[in-house]
């Protein structure tokens, strides 16, 4: 790894005023904290990257679908062209699994950029979105972006008060977000309590109802949301190729929503959002049903051994519908010790992820991996606990 070099030329003295000028709400943002990269912490703590296990993003550990891969060869020949702007062949495909009409659906670069565009296209100073405590970060950077007001609902025992969030809207309420499951916190909302939201929310208030971790549901948990934008014009289902398709790093997306909300959101999007290799790899990615199954199965079995690892340490976790679990570290003398554990854990080459930063000082979030990567956690745990 080469370190950087003494760059030659040097910024000049920054005029009092130029950042200064940026709207409050801008300057106020907090940016998002991306889980540790591999690179980083072999440079900061001289490891092998080889024999570290990152844990701390909620990525696929299977890696990408081989349909997926070798649709990305067959795109590199073309990638001097732009992508298609209308992403016609993947919203044909999306169309034709879920059923809804292609002018229902908006590829995204990530599901991250679909938020984005649903807040750009109804926020503004003065409306208000409503979420839960301890959801998604980026449903707060989205709604501050755009000046708007963030009605936080206090969650019940980590996961989302739906009765309440419909009850927290106001008459400035244009935007709802709501993660089934949620993260950081792994926690479920049956279909029912969904259709209750839908029905008692006023039908000017978008509802972004975001499914990243959908695929993960055990069977019993399923439900098909997609019945539901029959019904609900306010409707947005969110879904990613970042998760269970293994793509995190190609940066797409879906969304199904109502053709007329579409057509508004669609204003708001990048002519070229989505690039060519991501769009090849996730319609190819979107056909490989065994790879799917695969991922779903490993990280049931990979759940299981974390939690009997968790029991076997005395340790709490909150239950987890997802392929991550946060897990409670116990204080010491009162003080939380989750960073603690978290620094001794990457002395160990593990990365997991710390969620001080969700109101959830105590916790730390473990992304299923392989078994042996997920082994190789817990005897670091065990070890970090001592
Ligand atoms: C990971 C995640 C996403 C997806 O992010 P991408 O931008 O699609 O990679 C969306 N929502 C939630 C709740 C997530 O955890």
């Amino acid at each position: 790894m080469s370190s950087p070099s003494s760059p030659l030329l040097s910024p000049p003295a920054m005029p009092s005023d130029l950042c200064e000028q940026a709207p409050a709400y801008v300057r106020a943002i907090a940016p998002y904290q991306p889980g540790k990269p591999i690179s980083e912490l072999a440079r900061e703590y001289g490891l092998q990257e080889a024999s570290i296990v990152k844990l701390a993003s909620n990525e696929n550990p299977l890696g990408l679908s081989g349909a997926a891969r070798a649709a990305i060869e067959r795109e590199l020949a073309d990638l001097a062209r732009y992508p298609d702007g209308n992403q016609f062949d993947l919203k044909s495909a999306i169309s034709h699994r879920t059923g809804w009409p292609v002018e229902g659906i908006i590829i995204g670069n990530g599901s991250n950029d679909l938020l984005e565009m649903a807040a750009a296209a109804v926020l503004a100073p003065g409306r208000a979105c409503v979420f839960s405590q301890h959801a998604f970060a980026v449903y707060p950077l989205a709604t501050q972006a755009r000046g708007a007001e963030s009605i936080v609902v206090p969650a019940r025992e980590f996961a989302h008060d739906l009765p309440a969030m419909a009850r927290a809207v106001t008459p400035a309420t244009r935007l709802m977000f709501v993660a089934n499951p949620n993260n950081p916190t792994g926690t479920f909302a049956p279909a029912a309590a969904i259709e209750t939201l839908l029905s008692s929310v006023p039908d000017n208030v978008l509802v972004v109802l975001d499914e990243a971790y959908n695929e993960y549901l055990p069977a019993e948990c399923r439900y098909d949301a997609t019945r539901w934008l029959g019904r609900h014009a306010n409707l947005i289902i969110v879904r990613t190729f970042s998760k269970v398709y293994g793509l995190a790093g190609l940066r797409v997306g879906y969304a199904l929503m109502h053709p007329q909300v579409a057509d508004l959101i669609n204003r708001v999007r990048q002519p070229f959002n989505v690039n060519s290799l991501a769009l090849a790899a996730a319609l190819a990615a979107l056909g490989d049903s065994a790879f799917i199954e695969r991922s779903y199965a490993l990280n049931r079995a990979g759940m299981a051994q974390l939690e009997a690892g968790f029991r076997e340490l005395s340790l709490n976790w909150i239950p987890s519908f997802a392929n991550f679990v946060s897990v409670l570290i116990p204080r010491r003398e009162g003080k939380p010790q989750a960073m603690v554990v978290f620094e001794r854990l990457l002395r160990r080459g593990v990365i997991v992820r710390p969620v001080a930063g969700y109101q959830m000082p105590d916790h730390l979030r473990i992304s299923i991996g392989l078994p042996e990567e997920n082994a190789r956690f817990l005897v670091a745990l065990r070890e970090s606990l001592a």
